[in-house]
């Protein structure tokens, strides 16, 4: 839609109120409203301003002016307000010099795109995220002074940890069997086809939904691949509307990675795949039916791995999820069929078409258009310095004796060991402007302080378990 079809469908459909919204610096939608009559065709160039110093990770306060420019092309009308309400997407300027801000994570993500279309790889590249989550009935948590208090309960409970529930009606997924009974065992389904049925509703082209392997209400919701920056966008309407429709129905959901202890964490796989003059890139005559280009891609994904996972996996509770025994890679290893590798070629169609990488390490606590753009950039350094990625691992790399995972790398055991990575390895973040050194170094510092830090003085719970009868 261009400005001048935003402002006739609002008018036809009677909006009276504009809804600006944009992503901050770890991934949460922010947002504010204005009346229609702010909105008019200068208002797509000279933008709206705000605070951008109360916003995480961003201005300091003596420069805290900035403006939130909205992209007409993703206007859409919010399903939850009472109010109809018009919802544009916007790019963030400083208003002084009238340049595309570095820290909005949209901008790195046009970046990226424009970075891709430069280097004459391919035209487009295409992601397509699972994005798993959970659905609770009720998440406590009390960061008293202490930090003592804690507690997840599902409306589906389960069978080994012995929660109370009344009435308590049975048939729960036994442990790690939530993939996939049908009801009464699978509690989810109205509500997960609501939440499929509300994402079309938008425009959101979806493939499937169904619950997941974890025992407590897993889900998995897939959205058809999209371009790059498309997809950013709809990554964060896909969780707005998850939440807003659970929250109607008295539920909570969570990205979190790793919520339970000793059950499946939350992944979400990506999908990737680059074409080029009306043709995909990635199929080919090689291993698994792929091209060069393709095994060059994996090449610089599992090389920039480590590095990668800062924005794939970027908080402190994503390396809880990387552990052996859960569905979720721990070796960086690639191989067809196979999930236990880090990269697996999907070979459930042999057409060149469906040809794609599936990156299974990312998960969904990431700001989506960060995770991607550096996934593109990985991958284009594979392509364009002919990074091979070594063999194939088709074996259950889980059960696989030490001496036969020694020159497997893994990936980082700690939100630390990433951002260690990531201060050594960067310049491939850096190619054409995407992410400036400015932005880098913001992050680890953020990351490093208000998360790392931050959890490290709390006193965990289960130091209660293990230490208070000391
Ligand atoms: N939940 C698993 C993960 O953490 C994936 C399970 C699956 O989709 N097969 O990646
Ligand atoms: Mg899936
Ligand atoms: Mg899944
Ligand atoms: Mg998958």
């Amino acid at each position: 839609m261009t400005p001048t079809q935003v402002l006739a469908m609002a008018k036809e459909k009677n909006i009276r109120v504009v809804d600006l919204r944009f992503m901050d610096f770890p991934g949460v939608w922010q947002h504010f409203t204005v009346p229609i009559s702010e909105l008019d065709e200068s208002s797509f160039d000279d933008g709206y301003g705000f605070d951008g110093s109360s916003i995480r990770g961003w201005q300091p306060i003596n420069a805290s002016d900035m403006l939130v420019i909205p992209d007409a092309s993703t206007a859409k009308i919010d399903p939850f307000y009472e109010e109809p309400t018009l919802v544009l997407i916007g790019n963030i300027f400083d208003p002084l010099t009238r340049e595309a801000y570095t820290r909005d994570p949209r901008n790195i993500a046009k970046k990226a795109e424009m970075y891709l279309k430069s280097t004459g790889v391919g035209d487009v590249a295409y992601f397509g995220p699972e994005a798993e989550f959970f659905i609770f009935d009720d998440v406590r948590f009390e960061s008293s002074k202490n930090g003592a208090f804690y507690q997840v309960d599902s409306v589906e409970g389960s069978w080994n940890t012995g929660r109370e529930e009344c009435p308590n009606l049975a048939y729960k997924p036994r442990h790690k069997e939530g993939y996939f009974p049908v009801p009464p065992t699978d509690k989810f389904q109205d509500i997960r086809t609501e939440m499929l049925l509300t994402l079309e509703d938008l425009g959101i082209d979806v493939e499937c939904q169904h619950h997941e392997v974890a025992t407590a209400g897993q889900a998995e919701i897939d959205m058809r691949f999209k371009p790059l920056v498309q997809m950013g966008d709809q990554l964060v309407w896909f969780k707005y509307i998850l939440k807003n429709v659970a929250c109607k129905h008295g539920h909570t959901v969570t990205f979190m990675p790793k919520p339970l202890f000793e059950d499946n964490g939350t992944g979400m796989h990506t999908h990737i795949s680059i074409w080029k003059g009306g043709k995909p890139l990635f199929a080919g005559d090689k291993y698994a039916g792929v091209s060069q280009e393709a095994l060059y891609a994996i090449g610089g994904i599992l090389k920039h791995c480590k590095a990668l996972c800062a924005f794939s996996n970027p908080t402190t509770n994503s390396y809880k999820r990387l552990v052996p025994g859960f569905e979720a890679p721990v070796n960086l290893a690639y191989s067809s069929r196979n999930r236990s590798a880090a990269i697996r070629i999907p070979m459930y169609s042999m057409s060149p078409k469906a040809k794609r990488i599936e990156f299974r390490t990312p998960d969904p606590s990431c700001n989506g258009y960060l995770a991607f753009s550096a996934m593109l950039m990985a991958v284009l350094d594979g392509i364009e310095n002919k990074i091979e990625p070594g063999d194939p691992l088709d074996k259950d790399i889980y059960s696989l004796p030490p001496e036969e995972l020694a020159n497997v790398p893994s990936a980082p055991g700690s939100l630390e060991e990433a951002l260690s990575a990531l201060e050594e390895d960067n310049e491939f973040l850096m190619k054409g402007d995407v992410f400036t050194k400015d932005v880098v170094e913001k992050w680890i510092e953020y990351k490093t302080e208000k998360e790392i830090n931050a959890v490290k003085l709390r006193p965990h719970p289960h130091e209660f378990f293990l230490y208070f009868d000391i």
